[in-house]
């Protein structure tokens, strides 16, 4: 059956300290499961010890999305207004 309202969408996560990116895929609720939480801190900072970024190791600003408080869902930036949804 197809999920009409359950659109995945491709964000990607900066880091402009160690000039690194990563890209997920998530729904529209923006949640991450632990293998992307893990994926996604490993690939932008993965220093054990380093205290330059975010929950997800995110660091800067955003373009397109950044996490919540504790590092498992993501906020939305809208493109075309630059406003941040908020679950
Ligand atoms: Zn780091």
């Amino acid at each position: 059956m197809a999920k009409d309202k359950d659109t995945t969408r491709r964000v990607t996560l900066t880091n402009d300290f160690h000039h690194s990116a990563v890209t997920l895929m998530v729904g529209e609720d923006g949640k991450l499961n632990p293998g992307q939480v893990r994926r996604a801190r490993r690939a932008l900072c993965g220093i054990s010890g380093c205290t330059c970024a975010g929950n997800l190791g995110e660091r800067g600003p955003q373009a397109e999305a950044a996490p919540n408080d504790d590092g498992t869902q993501l906020e939305f930036r809208n493109a075309e207004t630059g406003e941040w949804s908020h679950q």
